[in-house]
């Protein structure tokens, strides 16, 4: 595999040199200087080794930003009524997590704190778009966005009794009828013309829903040309009803309807068939197929014990037994006394399925996105909520070397905002450092940024991130949260 990795991170250099060279000159707008107080911006970022994945740059160069926009970067001095010196630190764009699950103040500090500047939950999203957004302007330390779900629709729908954001009930376990059917489509339709961002999907936790069913929503994001974020159906490789069947499914579905597809935690779907489904995805795209995916930098999952995951032979599905299962409340392994009695009260269970080397391999293809998947409640969950982006950069890239930074922040910034760009415009200005793209840019030290949250103590802050910038305001300043301010915006699929 190394070899094949090599070859692709070869194929990047080339494709970037060209662009390296046409931003050899400065950017800057025409924006006069302050002549009261010489400033010519409101903040300017000086002295950084400033990285761009789309550009190619990387460079010392300074930023200046005024109305939450970069509006110059120059190997000129640039003036600003605010300063921030970032000699020796990465100033890259903000990261983009396209799989938060944790839409909450506690969460938003977490991911700033892990270099993140918008925070998306597009794989189960909401039933309720409007309200989604409306419970957060003005209220956000980063910028947050969610798709329309399809498993938010069907609990709503058919009453679900869970009080999580999975099914437990009739959502879970009961076949749609068509005019069940023709309600969903129609709650997906009117959160999309609400600015729903995607279409949300948890298979494995609607096993009720039929191939049919999928389809038909599939047709309503295709409609729209909205992409479909999804947990597919199985997990692993055992017949007959496994990860690559469930591949086929929804790759199928986009081929026929034409709704691009983007495929979450491929690693803990696949387990030890994620190389497999890796290259499918490759192939796929080969025939022209607008199919993506992304993984977390961690061995193990986090999900509802009393959700649809746990039906039947989870135990041979997955290959684990109870031991593989931790209580997130307290850190316990599980034995099957416990898991009986956690199944039927519900709550969050980590579980360690995912080898590691099929973990190592995922964060090195070019193929996937870093997104963390994240969710803390209380201080409680898994440690991906906390450290999925420093993990990356501080393990991945520099003590294990398995990819550049350039390519890890390309993973983490560019990908996502291309992921949603042709359906979110607002994204084509997000994950890259361009003149007149929002001012959404975190400040790292590479050499010393690593996360800190363990399975134990999930809610430990990364580390090495010492600006985090949020259209324009600094939510993380000299390593320490701001929380003072609120500048995180809506990010929506149309302007409303
Ligand atoms: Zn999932």
């Amino acid at each position: 595999m190394k070899k094949i990795h090599r070859c692709y991170f070869s194929i990047f250099a080339l494709l970037l040199a060209p662009a390296v060279f046409a931003l050899a000159q400065d950017q800057t707008t025409s924006a006069g200087p302050n002549t009261r107080t010489g400033a010519q911006y409101e903040l300017v970022i000086l002295n950084g080794r400033v990285m761009d994945p789309e550009s190619g740059l990387d460079a010392t160069r300074n930023i200046g930003v005024s109305g939450g926009k970069i509006r110059a970067i120059s190997a000129k001095p640039l003036a600003g009524r605010q300063t921030i010196d970032a000699k020796g630190l990465v100033v890259a764009p903000g990261f983009i997590d396209l799989h938060a699950h944790g839409q909450t103040p506690e969460n938003y500090e977490h991911q700033a704190m892990d270099g993140v500047t918008t925070a998306l939950e597009l794989e189960i999203g909401v039933a309720d778009i409007d309200g989604f957004y409306a419970e957060r302007e003005g209220k956000a330390a980063i910028n947050f966005g969610v798709s329309a779900g399809h498993v938010p629709a069907r609990m709503r729908l058919m009453r679900d009794p869970s009080t999580s954001i999975l099914p437990r009930g009739d959502a879970a376990h009961r076949e749609a009828t068509a005019a069940e059917i023709t309600e969903m489509k129609q709650a997906l339709e009117k959160g999309l013309k609400q600015g729903a961002l995607a279409v949300g999907f948890g298979i494995q936790y609607t096993p009720a829903a039929s191939r049919w069913e999928i389809l038909e929503m599939f047709r309503v994001a295709a409609r729209y040309g909205a992409s479909c974020h999804i947990h597919i159906r199985d997990m692993a490789e055992k017949e007959p009803a496994n990860s690559i069947q469930a591949l086929e499914e929804v790759i199928a579905a986009t081929a026929i309807t034409g709704a691009p597809l983007h495929i979450v935690h491929i690693t803990s779907m696949g387990l030890r068939a994620a190389p497999k489904l890796l290259q499918m995805i490759g192939e796929a795209r080969k025939r022209g197929l607008d199919v993506t995916t992304e993984c977390y930098p961690y061995t193990a999952g986090l999900t509802d014990i009393s959700s649809a995951i746990f039906d039947g032979d989870w135990q041979g599905r997955m290959d684990i037994g109870y031991q593989n299962l931790q209580w997130a409340q307290t850190g316990e392994r599980l034995t099957a006394e416990s898991f009986a009695q956690y199944r039927k009260t519900g709550g969050m269970v980590v579980l360690h399925t995912i080898p590691e080397e099929m973990m190592n391999l995922a964060v090195a293809s070019p193929l996937t996105m870093i997104a963390s998947d994240g969710l803390l409640q209380n201080g409680k969950g898994h440690p991906r909520s906390s450290g999925a982006y420093s993990r990356v950069l501080g393990h991945y890239v520099r003590e294990t070397k398995t990819l550049s930074l350039m390519d890890a922040l390309r993973k983490m910034t560019l990908m996502p905002a291309q992921r949603l760009e042709r359906f979110a415009p607002v994204m084509k200005n997000k994950g890259r450092i361009r003149v007149g793209a929002d001012a959404d840019l975190t400040v790292f030290d590479a050499d010393r940024v690593i996360d800190r949250a363990t399975y134990a103590e999930p809610a430990k802050y990364s580390e090495g991130m010492k600006y985090v910038i949020v259209n324009g305001v600094a939510v993380v300043r000299d390593g320490q949260l701001q929380n003072s301010v609120a500048p995180g915006r809506a990010v929506r699929a149309t302007s409303k």
